[in-house]
């Protein structure tokens, strides 16, 4: 049975660049090995065919997949990247060494990135000479190294998960000379508190149902697989990061650039390319231009007052804060300037609870008329909007306004068969 809800076609349909709005990196990673989901090679040739670039986050042992994507046109293989886990330890032990070692060179010989990675971990402490000569006889180079990390602890350096002191632990994993190592535990303790577009310019995207998040452990913003005649409405994060420590936060704002002016100049790629003994290198050209960009130059930042309203409603979905008076008054100024200049003057509220009544004030105050609102537990909820049944015809009004932005995508085609108001979501009123 497929674990994905959608058939392959209709997923790699609902990724289309038009649709998604440019071409993305899409980063797989299975909840196991990821090339032994049967559907891997069709999901990443039918990315690949639609021009997006695909990095496969896997253990380099599943031989035939690797072989099928090995036998892909070169204009496919140029923008496909793996990240390889080297398991030295498990692999030795299962004496696969040499199987890894042949499914590296053939991405090698097939024109396909990749970067050799392990990670952090007290277990392979006897065995890290064996493993550095091994490395540097078979890929010409060190792995590079990652730390393992819990977003939800703060504090410096995997105390929880090493015997090591903080200086023994610096100490033996910088001895690989991996930027990757040495960035993080740079940025290790940084909390990042700056306006983050997680959620716009990265996400994550389940496949099995096609729900996405600004970051894993955040709140879904969407769904990217309903609704395809719609756009994607992507919506940031903001302030609102609930974690003490940004999740991946090398990867997301350096790749990324999901809080816009952090640290300028550096780039992915010394994070992920190794110069080898040979004179190659593990990045092909094209990966390697790639990972020397950042999300956020393609991208405008926000106008203030779409930057201060999504503020606010991030704030109430993570924290549940109101916002204070002043606040209230500059929120329904920018919604009343949004709503004006568009021509709505009448709206409807689909999905009455927290949001719609957080929705419901700021139209209030802006002088918008709310003549309905529309939820499916109408009878119960009492308040100064009278609230109908969904199956209840909509009366004329120029605008519907989703409260439930996160169900926008299974929603909004009900209700256009219901009137002929603008359907907008309560993320679109700022601009
Ligand atoms: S974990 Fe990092 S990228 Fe994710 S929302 Fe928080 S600050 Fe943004």
């Amino acid at each position: 049975m497929s674990l994905f809800c959608h058939p392959v076609e209709h997923m790699i349909k609902a990724l289309s660049i038009e649709r998604i709005g440019g071409v993305c990196m899409f980063n797989i990673s299975g909840s196991g090995e990821t090339l032994l989901c049967p559907e891997i090679v069709e999901i990443t040739e039918g990315l690949l065919r639609n021009g997006h670039y695909v990095a496969l986050i896997n253990n380099c042992t599943v031989t035939n997949r690797i072989q099928q994507l090995a036998a892909m046109p070169a204009s496919y293989k140029e923008r496909l990247f793996f990240k390889v886990s080297f398991h030295y330890r498990e692999l030795r032990k299962r004496k696969m060494l040499m199987d890894f070692v042949i499914n590296v060179n053939l991405l090698k010989t097939a024109g396909i990135a990749y970067s050799i990675e392990i990670v952090s971990n007290d277990c392979i402490l006897d065995d890290l000479d064996e493993l550095k000569e091994f490395s540097m006889r078979n890929f010409g180079a060190l792995p590079h190294v990652l730390t393992g990390r819990d977003e939800y602890v703060a504090g410096t350096y995997p105390r929880s998960k090493t015997k090591l002191t903080h200086d023994e632990y610096n100490a033996i994993w910088a001895s690989f000379d991996s930027d990757l190592f040495a960035y993080q535990q740079r940025d290790y303790d940084i909390p990042h508190r700056e306006f983050c577009y997680a959620g716009v310019y990265t996400g994550t995207l389940l496949l099995s149902t096609g729900d996405f998040t600004p970051c894993p452990g955040t709140r879904k913003v969407t769904n990217f697989f309903e609704d395809l005649e719609s756009r994607i409405r992507f919506l940031p994060m903001g302030h609102s990061c609930p974690f003490p420590n940004c999740y991946c936060g090398f990867f997301l704002h350096v790749l990324a650039g999901v809080a816009r002016d952090y640290d300028p100049g550096v780039y992915f790629r010394q994070f992920r390319d190794r110069l080898c003994t040979d004179g190659s290198y593990w990045l092909t050209p094209s990966i390697r231009e790639a990972f020397s960009h950042r999300c956020s130059e393609y991208h405008e930042p926000y106008a203030p007052a779409k930057e201060f309203y999504i503020n606010l409603l991030m704030r109430k979905v993570y924290k549940g804060t109101d916002p204070s008076g002043e606040e209230s008054a500059k929120l329904a100024l920018i919604v009343r300037e949004n709503l004006s200049a568009k021509g709505y003057r009448k709206a409807a509220i689909y999905g009455m609870g927290v949001m719609g009544q957080w929705l419901a004030n700021i139209l209030t105050t802006a002088g918008i008329e709310i003549v309905c609102g529309i939820d499916r537990r109408f009878a119960e909820i009492k308040g100064t909007v009278p609230v109908q049944s969904p199956d209840t015809p909509i009366p004329p009004v120029d605008v519907v306004i989703v409260s439930v932005y996160a169900e926008f995508t299974n929603i909004a085609p009900s209700l256009r068969t219901k009137t002929d108001a603008v359907i907008l979501s309560i993320t679109e009123l700022a601009g």
